[in-house]
């Protein structure tokens, strides 16, 4: 290895240092702070940012990529190339952003946070209103910043989803949108055909985590380098790959929050916990787009987690921590965790109305930033939205516009990588059946090893080497593309609601 391609990873290992840092003061903020210790919080947390983000883009880093990047063209080492290509992709952008604006955006998003847990449990969006208007205000400055052609909403998403724009986005949702309202339109005609009443039952805690952690470890999490704890939103954390935790939450009448809360974020975990370990301390040990990272969890929480064969595994370790369980049997149980209903949480919704949810908040968000929706309005279009959308509408704001973290956090123009993911998803399992096609007997058995060994060599190990439709290019053939997903969906739902056209 060169002289000058290890001084810039030992830069880059420094400013990863202090990254992952404020990662564990923001996943400590999330899980054990006492309340008063915000505002000084705000200050580290600003501090940790403002000094990642000079270092990262002193002129020194500059110099040091470009000689690093004349020695690794010599040396045809594909992942040092890799390494140096994404961090000169980093540094273009990171130097757009004035360090002071960064600081600024971590000192608002640590104090919105606070501001909207405090709104949410009042139920009062005024209470936060001012901090959002603050929020939109940064995005579009970012946006700005960062520099856009055709909508600055693409500045956005391109942070979360590198290469999407916002119309690739309206043109993949609305073919989502026109194959799958019919669905949820059929299916609630047939409501009454699956009942759910097996999974909103007393469920102990202690029983509850000790099976969610057996799923966990089943399909693969690594508990010696992980750890699970609560947090009001689930999330996945990264402190390195040898350091990848997850929160999740816990509801002692209903099933479904804490087992596919845990299954979703070990989904994400496994992504990280899987990269190679080359890239460790690097810009590229990190899932290359929001989206990627939501296809692995999703893949995990519902193509597997709410897979029929996946449940006839599963079944007799589930009745053990759950004797109440035992009367419904595995075919209920199949039904109870699939049942389409419209609801006003989009963390606890089904796979099929899932979508409409993020649909609301993409169009929200392309709003606001486009000035077109103002921040007192909010409560009111989305009420409005879901009530076109879903056919209900929230009774207040803690079970509307203020049950997401994302507008507290100035993540606006993230919402829309979940749907992606979802789409991804399906277009990385049917990958996988093409190459391993016993692989639903696979999972039949318990086998849940071939197909993260699959995933760790398609799309883990890789981080962030390869942009997002490029990997999903390489791995299935196609870009990102409903098909597959609109196919998985129109199968199983017919199939459950016993829909004519199946
Ligand atoms: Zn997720």
């Amino acid at each position: 290895m060169g002289n000058h391609f290890t001084q810039l990873k030992q830069r880059l290992g420094e400013v990863s240092d202090l990254d992952h840092a404020t990662a564990v003061l923001s996943w400590d903020q999330e899980t054990y702070m006492p309340e008063g210790s915000v505002a000084p919080r705000s200050e580290q947390l600003a501090t940790l940012s403002k000094l990642s983000h000079a270092m990262f883009t002193a002129p020194a880093t500059l110099r040091q990529l470009k000689a690093a990047a004349e020695e690794t063209d010599t040396q045809k080492n594909a992942k040092n190339l890799a390494i140096v290509t994404v961090s000169r992709a980093d540094y273009a952008r990171a130097r757009k952003l004035p360090a002071d604006f960064v600081a600024e955006v971590s000192r608002t998003s640590s104090q919105a946070q606070h501001a909207w847990m405090d709104a949410r449990k009042k139920s009062e969006f005024k209470l936060f209103a001012p901090w959002l208007r603050k929020n939109i205000e940064l995005a579009r400055r970012r946006a700005d910043y960062l520099g856009y052609t055709d909508h600055p909403y693409d500045a956005l998403l391109d942070q979360y989803e590198p290469g999407m724009k916002t119309s690739d986005v309206h043109r993949i949702f609305e073919e989502l949108r026109v194959k799958t309202v019919p669905l949820i339109q059929q299916v609630a005609a047939r409501s009454e055909r699956v009942g759910d009443a097996c999974i909103h039952q007393a469920f102990d805690k202690a029983a509850q985590e000790r099976f969610g952690r057996h799923v966990a470890e089943v399909i693969g999490y690594d508990f010696k380098r992980g750890r699970v704890d609560y947090t009001t939103h689930p999330f996945c954390t990264t402190f390195g790959i040898d350091d990848v935790r997850i929160t999740t939450r816990v509801d002692e009448n209903f099933l479904n929050p804490y087992l596919f809360g845990v299954m979703h974020e070990v989904g994400h975990a496994l992504y990280e916990q899987g990269i190679d370990h080359s890239y460790e301390r690097t810009p590229l040990a990190s899932g290359t787009s929001l989206g990627l990272h939501e296809s692995q969890s999703r893949l995990w929480e519902n193509l597997v987690g709410r897979s029929r064969e996946f449940w006839q595994f599963m079944w007799p370790s589930l009745v053990t921590h759950f004797p109440q369980l035992a009367e419904a049997g595995v075919e209920d149980f199949y039904e109870a965790i699939n049942k389409v209903e419209a609801s006003l949480i989009r963390v606890e919704a089904d796979e099929l109305t899932y979508n409409m949810h993020i649909m609301v908040r993409f169009e929200m968000e392309v709003a606001m930033i486009e000035g077109n929706l103002k921040v007192k309005d909010i409560p009111e279009v989305w009420n409005q939205k879901y009530n076109d959308y879903l056919g209900i509408a929230p009774p207040n704001d803690a079970l509307g516009c203020l049950q997401d973290t994302h507008w507290a956090g100035v993540g606006i123009g993230y919402f829309s990588t979940y749907s992606l993911g979802n789409i991804i998803s399906a277009q990385l399992l049917e990958s996988a059946e093409r190459a391993m096609p016993t692989l639903r007997d696979d999972f039949l058995h318990g086998r849940f090893g071939p197909l993260l060994t699959w995933l760790r060599r398609n799309v883990h190990q890789h981080g962030r080497r390869f942009k997002p439709q490029e990997l999903v290019k390489r791995v299935t053939g196609s870009t990102i593309d409903p098909t597959a997903y609109i196919a998985y969906l129109t199968t199983k739902y017919s199939e459950l609601y016993e829909l004519d056209h199946a």
